[in-house]
């Protein structure tokens, strides 16, 4: 089956030419339209779908990197082409059906093409070495959402790997023929489902070592072991500065003017938050420790960006009280 085109700009609703801005822009307003939290029964699965497409494409067009690569592809692509990479490009991965250890970004097969995990196959060619050969060390890359990398707990992940077959013990044949379930080859990829156990408190970048589930081993050689690197995806309701969070909380124009207590999410559940009398739009409201773990093991704080709008349909009664501020304020005569 082939690899199709994906047109990341369509996926965000961008064009060709959008700023980093536009781009932020965007996929924070399509990201919290389908955050799966906030969608149930059969619309939870389509908003699931819609979300990690959004999440692919805001990780390309976000890159600079990642977004010149694509970009080089030329603007012919129409979403759902079949996709060869072009032979001048040299750099793709050579990710067909998955080679041994071959990760999944958890992102469409032609994102993996395109970006890849780690390179296809090696082992074999060794030279003159004999004896036991230790199999590679294979990084792959695991995406945690913001909620997982802070508290950890346990994800299932899929890898494909190249196996030996166990039918034929890797021989290739069975009897006088081809053995039939590897086809001769004495090989089969398989796809290897791993429970991975994630510490709390990790970080983007951080490596997971998972002890003998990197490449197979040669002549009784043991399997390497296969490292995960933690990224964390991008998050509707907070934006991350190294062990710092900032999320944005929306007043009323009275709640500012008088002070108030609100509920603001946080990490560890809703929390009440005073805001003092006479607040701004825009100011930051910091809550102490209610940010990431930080390196040093101290946790960073959250910041509450404070939004003042106005009520959406005031009531006359409202609109008289507003009239008699207005009044106040320009020292008009009130009836
Ligand atoms: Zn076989």
């Amino acid at each position: 089956m082939g690899v199709q085109f994906q047109d990341y700009y369509e996926i965000l609703g961008v064009s060709r030419q959008a700023t980093e801005k536009e781009i932020k822009a965007a996929y924070r307003k399509l990201a919290r339209k389908y955050h799966p939290d906030l969608h149930t029964g059969k619309d939870k699965k389509e908003a699931e779908e819609k979300f990690k497409l959004i999440n692919e494409a805001y990780e390309v067009l976000s890159d600079p990197e990642k977004r010149a690569k694509y970009d080089r592809l030329g603007a012919n692509w129409r979403a759902g082409d079949n996709f060869e990479p072009p032979p001048d490009m040299g750099d793709f991965f050579v990710y067909t059906s998955g080679g041994e250890g071959t990760p999944k970004s958890g992102f469409s097969d032609f994102f993996d093409i395109l970006f890849g995990g780690a390179p296809f196959g090696r082992v074999a060619r060794t030279g003159f070495r004999t004896g036991p050969l230790r199999g590679e060390d294979v990084e792959a890359r695991l995406e945690l959402t913001l909620e997982e990398a802070y508290r950890g707990g346990e994800k299932t992940i899929q890898i494909s790997q190249r196996e030996i077959c166990p039918e034929c013990g890797g021989s290739g044949s069975r009897g006088r023929g081809f053995c039939p379930a590897c086809a001769g080859t004495g090989v089969r990829e398989g796809e290897k489902t791993l429970a991975v156990k994630i510490p709390p408190g990790v970080h983007e970048g951080s490596r997971i070592r998972l002890k003998g589930q990197g490449g197979e081993g040669l002549a009784g050689g043991e399997r390497g072991d296969l490292y995960l690197k933690v990224h964390i995806l991008p998050h509707p309701v907070y934006t991350v500065q190294g062990s710092d969070l900032e999320t944005s909380v929306i007043l009323l124009p009275h709640q500012a003017v008088l002070g108030d207590k609100v509920t603001v999410p946080t990490l560890d559940g809703a929390v009440l938050m005073r805001v003092p009398a006479g607040t701004r739009s825009g100011s930051r409201l910091r809550l102490k420790g209610k940010g990431l773990p930080g390196k040093n093991g101290v946790r960073g704080d959250l910041y509450v960006r404070v939004v003042i709008d106005i009520p959406a349909a005031p009531t006359e009664e409202e609109k008289d009280l507003y009239r008699r501020l207005a009044a106040l304020r320009t020292g008009g005569v009130q009836r």
